[in-house]
């Protein structure tokens, strides 16, 4: 860009003043290409540096501003080969000696008479009054200070870019944001919902003149993130509302009723009504959005399998994906069990086919010869074709981001139901967000005759009555998990049991019981071995890390017993307690720690004390904080930058309820007052047209 050329957001920074192509690379390093990216690249936090004293005025402090003028300087070399540069500042009525460790350059610069700003920390040594290694600010007489004498923004750096140097040059481009920010809020709802300009927001969040006007700017930028998340979800949602005869379900529900009645247990009352539902969604003319939430245990795979089947006697398909080899490959099992005789034949997708297998499966589906798909991500490559999907369901689709939920959609020529299970329950505000396009089933009740899970919290030296308690479990014809932190010994701190030395040292005291070992690193085909193994009770025991954590259902199981519990979260926890209790025998799970943090008491008693999902979930979001639980990494949701899912909760639901009435008026955001938006959602999801892209779950 030629300098004559007027600056825009998408401009490259390299062409500001002071920039150039050195400092642009490392600019770009901290992902700052244009404008537009320093302009929102915001402080981590600030540093009240308004009060600037006197010399004589300061006193001792960690951070102490102080005004005066130099005096007198002089460099040193020191016996370790550093330079010391060492200055005298005065205001005239006191000096002050400042001192700087290698910074050779300085001394050219501390020209007496110069007036310098100093922030650190001051000490007083004697009667003297020190600064070691204080920042620095040269003032010039026609502008003011930026490093100080305000409220100072400080950025998440890496050590190459310099904190002054970006400090400078966001201090430049936020003066000059009136002219560069496009505002793509309407005015009217802008004024309406008192929020700050665009320009302003920008300039205040980098240099806010008071904590007024910084919460007005955060809370500026935090809308807009809420905002165009919610046009960008609601967009999708409508285009899923639009009818389309492709996807009715017009018969099968007495296939769905024989179905059910070859289950040797009746439906509880939560999965009934989850059932009922799905149907009528199904039945509809336009795309089913569910998410079916339960606690583990309580049956959501069957309510799943009723849904498969109605798909299948209407003509369609059904594809069922799972987050991990070992759960999607028990719900192959299961679904192969409860549909085969019914006709329904179903084909298992994974990473470690053979190429002429995976061609034979991808074939049956291709060509419909196979209702059902079941597999891990394998599912969702882009070579992997339906004749005819009617229905895509995703287990603890937590695991999963939204993309990979939208392209398993994709997979056939049309839109086809969409049917999301979780056992991970979320706050109300975080469920709307991100299930704003989804209906919702919760069932509240487990199955008949489970009874909770007892849980113990013990330190090692109950390890030989733990033992014993499994070793009478066993006994009595049931199988027990041993879940490890680690796989091998020294692949982390010492005192932290590994799976492989548990597994052994079982194997040895338990002499004629069969001790299996399942972890990470084992191949694809070596994992379902084991499981099988398990599953068939060719197995008592299976020692494993936490690749059984979701899913797992072996209900002959009725023993957990987890080593170093005080290095699993709670929810974790809980996921991995919901392995056993799963039939009607009582079934004991234990945690071993000798922590003595508070933190884990607090975390073990919890498991000790409740066994309800949706308390663990409560109390979990207590412990950890909202950010961590709302992290984009567990519910798959959008990245935010400055607002928070769950602090910002009030203005989260403004954001939703505005967007929802935005496109009520506007439903494609066509309107040329709306232009703007639409781009700025473009550009911050990727998608050229959010209303008929797909890609945003
Ligand atoms: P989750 O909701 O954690 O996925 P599953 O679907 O794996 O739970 O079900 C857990 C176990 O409960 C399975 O063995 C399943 O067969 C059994 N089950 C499901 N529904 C019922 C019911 N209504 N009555 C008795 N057992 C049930
Ligand atoms: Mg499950």
């Amino acid at each position: 860009m030629p300098t004559s050329v007027v600056p825009t957001l998408n401009s490259s920074l390299q062409y500001l003043k002071g920039v150039g192509p050195e400092r642009h690379k490392l600019l770009k390093k901290i992902g700052l290409e244009t404008i537009g990216d320093a302009l929102n690249y915001f402080p981590r936090r600030y540093e009240d540096r308004r009060l600037v004293r006197e010399v004589s005025e300061a006193d001792a402090g960690d951070r102490e501003c102080v005004r005066g003028t130099v005096m007198s300087r002089s460099v040193a070399r020191m016996k370790d080969g550093r330079s010391l540069v060492r200055a005298v500042v005065s205001d005239g009525k006191e000096v002050l000696f400042v001192s700087w460790f290698n910074q050779p350059y300085l001394l050219k610069m501390l020209e007496p008479k110069t007036p310098v700003i100093l922030c650190g920390r001051l000490e007083r040594q004697g009667g003297r009054k020190v600064m070691v290694h204080p920042e620095h600010e040269f003032l010039k007489t026609e502008e003011p200070p930026i490093h100080s004498g305000r409220i100072v923004p400080v950025y998440p750096l890496t050590e190459d870019v310099s904190q002054k140097g970006l400090r400078q040059l966001l201090y430049r481009l936020s003066r000059q944001a009136a002219g560069l920010a496009v505002d793509a809020l309407p005015r009217p709802l802008r004024s309406r919902e008192g929020l700050e300009p665009l320009s302003r927001a920008l300039a205040q969040i980098h240099f806010p003149d008071d904590d007024e006007a910084l919460e007005r700017a955060r809370n500026r930028l935090a809308f807009d993130e809420f905002f165009s998340m919610q046009l960008a979800l609601q967009l999708r949602r409508r285009r899923l509302r639009k009818q389309d005869e492709r996807v009715v379900h017009s018969g099968g529900r007495q296939a769905v009723e024989r179905f059910l009645e070859t289950l040797e247990f009746e439906l509880t009352d939560g999965q009934r009504a989850a059932v009922e539902r799905i149907l009528a969604d199904m039945a509809a003319d336009r795309p089913m959005g569910r998410l079916v939430q339960g606690d583990v245990g309580s049956g959501k795979t069957v309510v799943a399998a009723a849904a498969i089947v109605f798909t299948a006697a209407n003509g369609f398909q059904g594809a069922l994906m799972a987050p991990t080899e070992v759960l999607a490959q028990q719900h192959y099992h299961g679904l192969v069990r409860l549909l085969e005789p019914l006709g329904v034949r179903c084909v298992y997708l994974t990473q470690g086919l053979s190429a002429e297998e995976r061609a034979r499966r991808k074939a049956e589906l291709a060509d419909g010869t196979a209702q059902v798909a079941v597999g891990t991500h394998a599912l969702i490559q882009s070579d992997v074709r339906f004749s005819r999907l009617g229905l895509a369901v995703i287990d603890e689709q937590h695991k999963f981001g939204v993309l990979q939920r939208e392209a398993l959609l994709q997979r056939g020529g049309f839109q086809p139901h969409f049917l999301l299970l979780t056992a991970t329950p979320i706050p109300r505000t975080l469920a709307m967000t991100l299930y704003g396009d989804l209906d919702v089933s919760v069932i509240r009740e487990m199955p008949e005759g489970r009874k909770p899970v007892k849980t113990f919290w013990v330190g090692s030296s109950k390890r030989a009555d733990v033992y014993s308690l499994l070793e009478s479990e066993l006994a009595a014809g049931r199988q027990g998990y041993v879940i490890c932190p680690l796989i091998e010994e020294g692949s982390g701190p010492s005192a932290l049991r590994a799976a492989g030395r548990v597994s052994a040292e079982l194997s040895e005291l338990l002499g004629h019981r069969r001790v299996g070992l399942l972890h990470g690193r084992m191949s694809a085909p070596e994992k379902k071995k084991v499981m099988e193994d398990f599953r068939e009770r060719k197995l008592d025991v299976l020692v494993s890390t936490v690749v059984i954590e979701v899913g797992v259902n072996v209900p002959n199981a009725t023993m957990m017993i987890v080593e170093n519990a005080e290095r699993f979260g709670l929810a974790q926890l809980h996921q991995l307690r919901g392995r056993v209790g799963r039939g009607s025998q009582e079934a004991t799970c234990v945690l071993f720690s000798d922590s003595e943090s508070p933190e884990t008491a607090e975390r073990l008693g919890a498991l000790e004390e409740t066994s309800d999902g949706f308390e663990v979930a409560r109390r979990d979001l207590a412990l950890r904080g909202a950010g961590e639980l709302a992290g984009r990494r567990q519910h798959g949701m959008p990245e935010l930058k400055l607002g928070d899912y769950v602090r910002d909760a009030a203005l989260l639901e403004r954001a939703r309820a505005l967007a929802e009435a935005l496109l009520e008026e506007d439903p494609e955001l066509a309107r040329a007052e709306h232009r703007l938006l639409r781009r700025a959602i473009a550009e911050r999801y990727g998608w050229k047209n959010p209303a008929r892209s797909a890609a945003l779950g």
